[in-house]
């Protein structure tokens, strides 16, 4: 029930929504990429096993060009490097396909007082697992990070005073959210590339690395380039080449393709397994974030902010079309159910120990058994929450204060939660439109899906990995704790980006000429083999075989909810698929597949040592923290649902000691080993003296 005092009408929303001019919003949500021309084939080659291989060479080559590896193309090439972009979809990947209601990205703060980059630093690492260092980097390389962005073009919003204008996210206790509205990662890769192109930039599109030659010398492996797949490529009919470089950035995004319940975008494999392959070591890879958004077989996006803060109606339908109002189960009220769907607007990822106390994560358990139950769950925004019990109806007279107030801070208590959505948020609306799905007619359907890691590769404060030569930025690399706030993401890769960029022009000082690589021609004419092995081997798996059963697997057991058995027998089903991938290959029917035949070889590395990490913590009484329950009966704490029996999510909690290291999975002789990294906290920052700080920078800078 709404009141007249506190609610406004629909058509008054709808002043709010035409007020805003349509071409504004299109400018925001159907954002039209640049033109790219990629760089002419090389018309230098080497003939090996039969087959003419184009040579390509640059200084750095950047493999993947979301807005993490654009931002470091740029940077590169404004510091003279000659820098190459290889990416198998130079639209594709996260940044240009993934976005929210208000796509966040998170930085310090530069309104009112500003902030304060060492409590910046603490939220960041405060989690457990992220030494202080590399959140200080995050940090204060925040503020150059968005005044690039904002220099280049990107439109964030600020007030008349030049303040951006901010607001509070997930992990965030100082409001440093901000964003461009739904799509803010495709805009920064928009205007990433406008001026990779203005400057110049070298770019192969199509171009997949499958896998990095390195050499020892002297005792030091150094990365000596990639052979990559060029799908334009007609040479040879793999479309194989061979990038040589002296610095390699791996920009290749997240392992999104590692989990059937996925609201990445699709064909998202990440370059976790080409570093693998090469040796290099991961970090964190236990870590990753679930939450609701619409499944890929839809609209893959992610459902926090105003989707939620609206308040929609949220309901699911069983196999004979009956509507279920299933967070009675659960939730004890309509206040409490209410709170804790809007909730879900900044507490967007599952934490097990939001389930708690009816806490807002109990909302995702309830998906989540809906789902398992094939059950199929809808967000209505025609229709206001149904009531929990009788006679307790919704009502914007009966809400949390916090909830209250934000509404009334809106201006947008209107009756329904359609109006409400259209005062706070049209863009949220207009996006949905744009693909397919009308709010303002039908409900809309979700699920509990994985969305990010936050592990990866192992990095330094430079963005350096285990392996000379090579580094890693963006969602590929291991910078995240087991938390990080919403929009620290792209912060970090844009930090990186240009952390790698001044890392690289540095060594330039001091790096030792190599001399020609000597393995190139053996290690192309080994991948030759493969990709030839791979065409018509009946007797090996198929990619689509390979990839539902790892898919089904990591979401059945390595999902929010863990136990200790069946992630140890996922492992060992993880290890059987690796070994026999490693004895009979992969099958491909077409020499344009071979290039997924890698990818997937590729997957059964990284699944195995996601599970190989998830299992070792769990062994060694690792408790439920980030986005998993460790659910025992021995667990210590219990969920409770509103009638439902919720004793099987009964959970372990976190140790704390767990907080003060990082794991590392390395390849070993049979599958992954894991060794502990001390996690560093103590802030070593003082106030450098100019003159003290300024010699040594120029010496540094050369
Ligand atoms: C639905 C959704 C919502 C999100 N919302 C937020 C948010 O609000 N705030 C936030 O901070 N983060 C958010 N994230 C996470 C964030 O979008 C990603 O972490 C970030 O965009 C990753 O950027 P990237 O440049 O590292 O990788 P990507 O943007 O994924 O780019 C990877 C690139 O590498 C290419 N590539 C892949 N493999 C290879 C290879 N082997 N060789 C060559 N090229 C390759 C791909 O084609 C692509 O071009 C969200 C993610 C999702 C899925």
């Amino acid at each position: 029930m709404s009141t007249e005092a506190t609610t406004a009408n629909s058509e008054e929303t709808k002043d709010g929504f035409d007020s805003i001019p349509q071409e504004i919003l299109d400018r925001l949500t159907r954002v039209d990429m640049p033109k790219v021309k990629g760089i002419d084939p090389s018309e230098d080659t080497i003939e090996v096993a039969g087959l003419t291989v184009p040579i390509y060479r640059c200084e750095t080559l950047v493999l993947g060009s979301g807005a993490a590896g654009m931002r470091a193309v740029v940077e590169l090439h404004r510091r003279g490097i000659d820098v190459l972009v290889a990416s198998t979809g130079l639209f594709a990947g996260t940044s240009a396909c993934s976005g929210s209601d208000k796509q966040t990205l998170y930085s310090a703060s530069t309104d009112y007082k500003g902030d304060n980059f060492v409590n910046y630093a603490k939220s960041l690492c405060s989690g457990g697992a992220m030494n202080f260092s590399t959140a200080y980097v995050e940090a204060v390389g925040s503020n150059d990070a968005v005044g690039g962005l904002q220099f280049m073009g990107l439109p964030l919003p600020h007030d008349d005073q030049g303040a951006v204008l901010r607001y509070q996210t997930d992990h965030d206790e100082a409001g440093r959210a901000t964003s461009c509205g739904p799509r803010t990662s495709k805009l920064m890769v928009k205007v990433l590339f406008d001026e990779a192109l203005t400057l110049g930039a070298r770019i192969l599109p199509s171009c997949s690395g499958i896998q990095i030659v390195k050499e020892e010398i002297d005792g030091v492996e150094y990365v000596r380039g990639v052979i990559a797949i060029h799908r334009p490529e007609k040479r040879n009919e793999y479309g194989i080449v061979f990038i040589h470089c002296e610095d390699l950035v791996i920009a290749t995004g997240g392992p999104g393709e590692l989990y059937r319940d996925s609201v990445y975008p699709h064909h998202c494999h990440g370059g976790l397994g080409i570093a693998l392959e090469a040796g290099v070591a991961l970090t964190n890879v236990t870590e990753s974030q679930f939450g609701i958004g619409t499944p890929r077989t839809t609209f893959p996006w992610n459902l926090s902010g105003t989707y939620v803060q609206v308040m929609p109606r949220v309901y699911s339908v069983d196999e004979d079309g009956n509507e279920i109002n299933f967070l009675a189960r659960y939730y004890r009220n309509t206040r409490e159910s209410v709170s804790n769907t809007f909730r879900k607007g900044y507490q967007w990822p599952y934490h097990s120990t939001r389930m708690l106390d009816y806490g807002s994560s109990l909302f995702d358990l309830a998906v989540y058994q809906e789902q398992k139950a094939g059950r199929k769950v809808y967000l209505d925004f025609l229709r206001n929450p149904e009531p929990i019990n009788e006679d307790e109806e919704f009502s914007l007279d009966d809400l949390d204060p916090d909830v209250r107030a934000y509404l009334e801070n809106n201006d947008a208590l209107f009756d329904l939660p359609i109006d409400r959505l259209r005062r706070m948020n049209p863009l949220a609306i207009e996006l949905y439109r744009m693909h397919g799905t009308d709010l303002c007619k039908e409900p809309l359907e979700f699920a509990m899906n994985n969305q990010h890691m936050n592990g990866g590769i192992l990095i330094d404060d430079w963005g350096k990995t285990s392996l000379s030569g090579c580094y890693s930025i963006g969602e590929a690399a291991g910078s995240h704790g087991v938390t990080r706030p919403g929009g620290a993401a792209l912060n970090s890769g844009q930090v990186f980006g240009k952390r790698v960029a001044v890392a690289i022009k540095r060594s330039k000082l001091e790096k030792k000429e190599l001399p020609e690589a000597a393995n190139v021609v053996s290690s192309l004419a080994q991948c030759i083999e493969t990709a030839k092995s791979f065409m018509g081997n009946g007797e090996a798996k198929t990619i689509n075989e390979i990839r539902s059963e790892i898919q089904e697997r990591m979401s059945e057991h390595a999902g929010i909810v863990c136990t200790q058995e069946n992630v140890a027998m996922a492992l060992e089903d993880a290890k059987s698929l690796r070994k026999e991938i490693e004895e009979k290959g992969v099958q491909i029917n077409s020499a344009s597949l071979v290039g997924s035949g890698f990818r997937w070889r590729h997957m059964t590395l990284v699944s195995e040592a996601v599970l190989t990490a998830l299992s070792y913590y769990i062994e060694n009484g690792g408790g439920s923290r980030g986005a998993r329950a460790i659910c025992s009966p021995e667990g210590t704490q219990c969920p409770d649902g509103n009638g439902e029996d919720l004793s099987a999510f009964r959970f372990i909690e976190e140790q704390a000691k767990d907080r003060d290291e990082k794991l590392v999975v390395k390849p070993s002789s049979d599958g992954f080993a894991i060794e502990t990294m001390k996690v560093d906290l103590s802030p070593d920052v003082s106030r450098e003296f100019f003159e003290k700080g300024w010699g040594p920078y120029l010496i540094k800078e050369g």
